[in-house]
């Protein structure tokens, strides 16, 4: 059997200093002492596997993952919190906003840190990883909360934590009847291959649960040989594989790159599930584009590409209000039962009437 890549080395192998980004030319020399605020507020972690991308000019990958001046400018809008998870939160680790389903958050270490992560004034901060008590309690109330259908978990990186410790959670969940899928979140398949290991594809297989992966991806190019390897075992074993975007200003802000995102996607069997609006969350402003061209963005993938390749297009409202899928092509009613929509393939209008059995309810009766 081929020996496997060593996962914790590749992770020990990712630049994580001003110093390190400098002798690679990913930042000048000016730049180490100009942007130590920015690290000191916001940790850096540059994968080896792109590194030599990003020493290529591999602009969609160098501004996810490399540091900004821009990052320190905070706009009233933008929050510490931006999607209100302390509001849903009963104990620490568990987020429980909708009735049937929970984020269970273990770690909040990850593989990369994204410079536009909505999490990122608790990411890279193990003192806010869940201790073993308060695991305990977390899966305590997954327990007496009989409605729990899905835990999700997150962080962090769930991938980012040791076969042992997930092998422990992993059959904490298992045992909770009412529980019937687990999700994990998580960006490990394309910024880490190496740990989708074959023990830890065993340790998937073997609970009770449907599992389910939401890969975090936002440029074709993060689809590496490496990451298809990882993305065709887990799925080659059993276990489904989405994809989760986030849309952002000069990395997918376009047709093109958003089409070779999803294409590639669906041609590794990924399935495209959500793409996001950038959250508001602190110094990320120029990640955004504005909503309206967002929506423009998304409206036109489809009627131009697969189905197949389109995901919902997903605001998550300030304050913990909750997501939305805007609907790009709404219909809307013009008469009783004449309704108008918008042509994907040109614009037009089209008035259609739908009659249905509701309006004979008399007669029928
Ligand atoms: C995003 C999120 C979920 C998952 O939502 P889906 O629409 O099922 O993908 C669940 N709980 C919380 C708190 C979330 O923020
Ligand atoms: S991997 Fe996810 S949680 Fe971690 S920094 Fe990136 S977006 Fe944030």
């Amino acid at each position: 059997m081929i020996s496997e890549k060593n996962w914790a080395q590749e992770l020990a192998k990712s630049l994580i200093s001003l110093n390190q980004l400098s002798e690679k030319a990913m930042i000048c020399e000016s730049e180490v002492t100009e942007l130590q605020k920015v690290k000191d507020t916001f940790d850096i972690r540059v994968p080896q596997l792109f590194i030599e991308d990003i020493i290529q000019g591999n602009t969609a990958l160098a501004k996810q993952f490399i540091p900004s001046k821009n990052e320190i400018i905070f706009l009233p809008e933008e929050l510490e919190d931006p999607i209100g998870d302390a509001r849903w939160t009963p104990v620490e680790g568990i987020v429980h906003r909708y009735p049937d389903r929970v984020l269970f958050k273990p770690t909040y270490l990850c593989g990369v840190y994204c410079r536009f992560c909505f999490r990122r004034n608790k990411v890279s901060d193990a003192s806010h990883n869940l201790k073993s008590e308060n695991a305990k309690t977390a899966i305590n109330y997954i327990k007496d909360h009989s409605e729990i259908w899905e835990v999700i978990l997150t962080g962090g990186d769930p991938l980012v934590m040791t076969d042992k410790v997930l092998q422990e959670i992993l059959s904490e969940i298992a045992a909770i009847d009412h529980v019937k899928v687990i999700r994990f979140h998580s960006r490990i398949p394309s910024v880490l291959p190496s740990r989708i290991t074959n023990s830890l594809i065993q340790l998937l297989k073997s609970t009770n649960k449907s599992i389910w992966i939401a890969a975090h991806m936002n440029s074709a190019d993060e689809f590496t040989p490496e990451a298809k390897i990882a993305l065709a075992k887990l799925i080659d074993n059993g276990i489904p594989v989405l994809l989760q975007s986030v849309l952002l200003k000069e990395i997918n802000d376009t047709h093109e790159t958003l089409v070779s995102l999803f294409k590639v996607a669906i041609e590794n069997r990924v399935k495209p599930y959500y793409i996001h609006y950038p959250d508001l969350a602190k110094g990320t402003e120029q990640f955004r584009i504005p909503l309206k061209k967002a929506i423009e963005l998304v409206k036109g993938l489809r009627g131009t590409i697969s189905g197949l390749c389109i995901p919902h297009f997903i605001i998550d409202i300030p304050g913990g209000s909750g997501k939305i899928a805007i609907n790009t092509h709404t219909a809307k009613e013009c008469k009783n039962n004449t309704w108008e929509f918008e042509s994907p393939l040109d614009g037009t209008i089209i008035t259609v009437q739908y009659p249905h059995g509701d309006e004979h309810s008399e007669t029928f009766r």
